[in-house]
């Protein structure tokens, strides 16, 4: 069991963050990686407090609900930042989620204050006004109906004098953020004071982390705590762009995460001449499985970068398992690509077959479960939900196993696995095989019904549009050749012109099992 991680501040991240800040206040914090604009930490601190204050006047107190829906970009972390402060909670929207799914979180948690871009501007007016409760809209850029966020961020006389709210007990939340709804409903993650304060450890060995991720997602909060703790830099981007993802590099970053469906396309678009790949020290690759080819294939065109996997979920405030640039974990990566990491500090671990409840040894395959102070709270609103068993140890719901080096390896969800007669099916087996063919850019294995064998898997492929086309029934063959018979797609291949994905990159597997169920693949 590793040391526990020493509690630095009892008074609460807020303070983490300021002072931090005022340590590093002459280094770059932030920069616009569309335009190239750039953000001291003096500026983003200050830029913190006003919002703070702003919001302070405004009547908002520790506790209350702040949401925002925007994009990655250089306010988006002020007003968390801000938030944090004054001990309010933040917990935000997506600029692409439908006026329905805003209804359905704005009815969870109903916010004081939502912070919004000028094009989200319109949907969420039209969702308050039905909505009970007083909630104020602010826009970042110019409106006419609404206040504006510049006007947030002006001066103060007494600004110098600010400090932020300590909290009277580190349970306390300090953000709550939305599962990605990957096979179930979002559910809001409360994450505790606590849960950061304790992490207080390096993690990479980078300086300037590209980042990509919608402030709907827990990576945002996770990068702004990386690099606020230790003046790194972050460059910002709205979005990934899958067209030409070597833009990036283009300010020196090096260190970034990536989901395997962004870093794939790194493969299929080999743009190398000219570029300047010295500075990228580390890609991880994480959040979903990717195989050990798509790792040793980026290897090949990184070779100056440590390319490895990384393993988190939104419920824990630190990533569970990782290879760190350390050479004795460097090597164990090399040694074994599809591993998705080595025990994090901070963190225990055990494997456990579920149906016993029986601890598992090396290379024998259970539930991942683990005991950490960076678990979240609990599920807002739902106390109903039973996350830790009964030693308390929180429940991953991913299968996984460990090897005599302690590598972990991630087989699937247990809940995704499904019975066809008496054998039980692990999705990403025959996923694993069907991204092989290259014809295949993705692939989502489900099951349907039937009659006598229970279930059956049938696969859905997004097909790579620089490849030639193939059919479901090449597809079949293709995968029947290759798989153990109890995984031959008896189910059928459909092809999908577009996945439906989760604002993190996943593919959004509830709503692909409704399009099935309602023929609209
Ligand atoms: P999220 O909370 O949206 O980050 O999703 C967490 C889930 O993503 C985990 O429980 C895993 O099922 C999956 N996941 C994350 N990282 C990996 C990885 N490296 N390999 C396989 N699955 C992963």
């Amino acid at each position: 069991m590793p040391d526990p991680p020493m509690i630095t501040d009892q008074r609460g991240i807020g303070h983490v963050y300021f002072e931090s800040m005022l340590k590093y206040r002459e280094k770059i914090a932030q920069v616009d990686g569309h335009t190239g604009e750039e953000e001291t930490y003096e500026s983003l601190l200050k830029r913190s407090i006003r919002t703070a204050i702003t919001m302070q006047n405004m009547g908002i107190k520790p506790g209350d609900f702040v949401s925002m829906c925007t994009v990655n970009d250089m306010d988006a972390c002020v007003v968390y930042i801000a938030s944090l402060f004054i001990g309010a909670i933040m917990a935000n929207l997506d600029v692409n989620m439908s006026t329905q799914e805003i209804i359905f979180f704005l009815n969870q948690f109903s916010p004081k204050i939502i912070f919004a871009t000028p094009n989200s501007e319109s949907v969420i007016q039209e969702v308050i006004r039905d909505l009970s409760g007083e909630i104020t809209l602010v826009v970042f850029g110019e409106t006419e109906l609404n206040l504006r966020f510049a006007d947030f961020t002006r001066r103060y006389e007494n600004e110098d004098k600010f400090k932020p709210r300590e909290v009277d007990n580190l349970e306390e939340t300090a953000f709550v953020v939305f599962s990605s709804g990957t096979t179930d409903r979002p559910k809001g993650i409360c994450h505790s004071h606590l849960a950061m304060v304790s992490h207080n450890y390096k993690e990479e060995g980078c300086y300037t982390f590209a980042t990509f991720h919608s402030p709907r997602m827990s990576v945002f909060n996770r990068f702004i705590h990386d690099t606020i703790r230790y003046g790194f830099k972050r460059v910002l981007f709205r979005g990934f762009d899958l067209e030409d993802p070597w833009k990036v590099l283009n300010y020196k970053v090096d260190f970034m995460l990536l989901p395997p469906i962004a870093s794939r396309a790194f493969l299929k678009i080999r743009k190398l001449d000219h570029l300047d790949l010295e500075n990228l020290k580390m890609m991880m690759v994480g959040g979903n499985h990717s195989s050990k080819e798509h790792t040793m294939g980026l290897r090949t065109i990184l070779p100056k970068t440590n390319v490895v996997q990384g393993y988190g979920q939104t419920e824990v405030f630190s990533r569970i398992l990782k290879f760190s640039e350390d050479q004795r974990e460097l090597s164990l990566s090399q040694k074994y690509p599809d591993s998705v990491g080595l025990p994090s500090k901070g963190i225990c671990y055990k494997v456990v077959n579920v149906e016993t409840e029986e601890v598992l040894g090396p290379n024998q395959e259970g539930e991942l479960r683990l005991k950490t102070k960076h678990l979240m709270k609990g599920y807002y609103n739902d106390e109903s939900i039973d996350f830790l068993d009964c030693e308390g140890w929180y429940r991953t719901g991913d299968l996984a196993y460990y090897n005599e080096d302690r590598c972990f390896f991630i087989t699937g969800r247990a809940k995704e696995t499904f019975k066809y007669r008496y054998h039980h099916i692990y999705p990403k087996e025959i996923e694993d095989v069907l991204l092989t063919h290259p014809s295949v850019q993705n692939a989502a294995v489900l099951s349907v019904a039937h009659e006598e064998d229970g279930n059956r898997p049938i696969a859905v492929v997004e097909l790579n549009t620089n490849e030639p086309e193939v059919t479901p029934d090449e597809i079949i063959k293709y995968i029947d050749e290759r798989v153990d018979d109890k995984y031959r797609l008896r189910g059928g291949v459909k092809i999908i012109k577009q996945f439906p994905l989760t604002p993190s990159f996943k593919i959004n597997l509830s709503k692909l099992k409704e399009m099935l169920k309602n023929n609209l693949i």
